[in-house]
């Protein structure tokens, strides 16, 4: 029997536990350093079911996204996992941002994002009656999830399934013995054994850069190097009865940010998000107070009701991107090195938004990669 081992249980290593361990053909564990599923970027996200608008056509980003969009619906419905499919409005608000809408409509439909339309001002108030936009796109598959549960569910299907998670163990060296892995793993009290197995699947988020040097991929030729840039959020505290139960997002005002949006939580919150930082070299989530103007100001322009003091600090994520800040969008790395000499060894790096919505769908695809070696 094959064995398989997963490092890091976020999103993505749940979800890939849970595809792999239903096959019921191999052994599959998963290494995690912390005492518990999700602590870094999987309970740092904004917790949207993307409908796949934004990403370049034919990417895994825009084709894992709206095929993830459906399985997480499905899965949410048939497991009692908190969601609301709510829809989103992309609304302009002004006429330079009004002109922008046909594109980014027409990149939605070549996306396959599903039954996007374009809505102007009396179906934009009929929506969501306390927004202000003269024109915007209307996706109805976009909504929110709660992703402590989701991962809960994950982590449960896997375990029935016979995978067996090892929290409290960090990867910290990784060698390759004939056709096997043999990983490292240190315990909280500083010691260590190796573990042999056929396959590694790295899923280690921040860290999955770390984890690829590990055995020996060259991350700066092979392009693989992450950039962290903070996202930061400001949580809404009062008149929370006014705000908008879809998702409203404003045009995005570059090509790295999809722009200051709502995103209500499944129990009552409100979050303003996303403002996405500079390059920053450290994993540090401390919020910019002074960043409350604009995060004032972006969602004044179509919360006509919003004040200044209705707002403050929240928390923030780290968005682990491939591409520098002035760069292009670079897609999601899902990748079995055998080109490299090591077979069996997928990397996944890169695995920034919509990496939630795209979980079940990458499970999914590592599955079936697992399954052909
Ligand atoms: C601010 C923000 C907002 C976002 N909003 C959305 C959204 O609304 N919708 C959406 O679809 N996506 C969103 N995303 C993206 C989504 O959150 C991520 O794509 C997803 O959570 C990544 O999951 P992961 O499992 O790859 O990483 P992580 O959740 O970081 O998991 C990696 C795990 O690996 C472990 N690990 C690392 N190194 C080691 C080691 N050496 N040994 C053992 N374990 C190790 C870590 O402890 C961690 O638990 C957002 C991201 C951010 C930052």
């Amino acid at each position: 029997m094959l064995r398989i081992t997963i490092i890091g249980a976020g999103v993505i290593g749940l979800a890939v536990a849970e595809a792999i361990s239903s096959q019921k053909n191999s052994e599959v564990f998963i290494i995690e350093k912390y005492s518990s599923f999700g602590q870094e970027t999987s309970s740092r996200s904004s917790e949207v079911i993307h409908a796949g608008i934004y990403y370049p056509q034919g990417s895994n980003k825009g084709n894992l996204c709206v095929v993830g969009n459906e399985m997480i619906y499905h899965i949410c419905k048939a497991n009692n996992i908190p969601h609301r499919n709510s829809g989103k409005l992309i609304v302009s608000t002004n006429e330079e941002t009004e002109k922008q809408i046909p594109e980014l409509f027409q990149k939605a439909v070549d996306n396959n994002a599903n039954s996007v339309r374009i809505v102007e001002r009396d179906e934009i108030s009929r929506i969501e009656s306390n927004v202000k936009s003269n024109l915007a796109i209307f996706c109805p598959t976009s909504g929110t999830i709660d992703s402590h549960s989701y991962m809960q569910y994950l982590e449960a299907k896997a375990i029935s399934y016979g995978c067996t998670f090892a929290y409290n163990s960090s990867v910290i060296g990784i060698d390759r013995k004939n056709s096997e892995y043999i990983l490292t793993i240190q315990n909280p009290d500083g010691t260590s054994f190796d573990f042999e197995t056929n396959i590694v699947i790295n899923s280690a988020g921040l860290f999955s850069e770390k984890i690829a040097q590990m055995i020996g991929i060259d991350t700066d030729v092979n392009k693989y190097n992450l950039v962290y840039r903070k996202g930061i959020y400001f949580r809404v505290h009062r008149k929370l009865e006014l705000y908008p139960k879809a998702l409203i997002y404003p045009v995005p005002p570059d090509s790295g940010s999809v722009g200051i949006h709502t995103t209500p939580d499944l129990f009552g919150g409100m979050r303003l998000g996303l403002f996405i930082g500079p390059e920053q070299k450290e994993i540090e989530y401390s919020v910019d107070e002074s960043m409350h103007r604009y995060f004032y100001e972006q969602a004044k322009a179509y919360l006509p009701f919003l004040e200044y003091m209705d707002i403050a600090p929240d928390n923030a994520g780290i968005l682990p991107q491939l591409q520098k800040p002035d760069e292009p969008m670079r897609d999601f790395i899902i990748q079995n090195e055998s080109d490299k000499g090591l077979d069996g060894f997928i990397n996944l790096i890169g695995i920034e938004s919509p990496g939630l919505t795209s979980a079940p769908a990458i499970g999914k695809k590592v599955a079936e990669m697992a399954n052909s070696i």
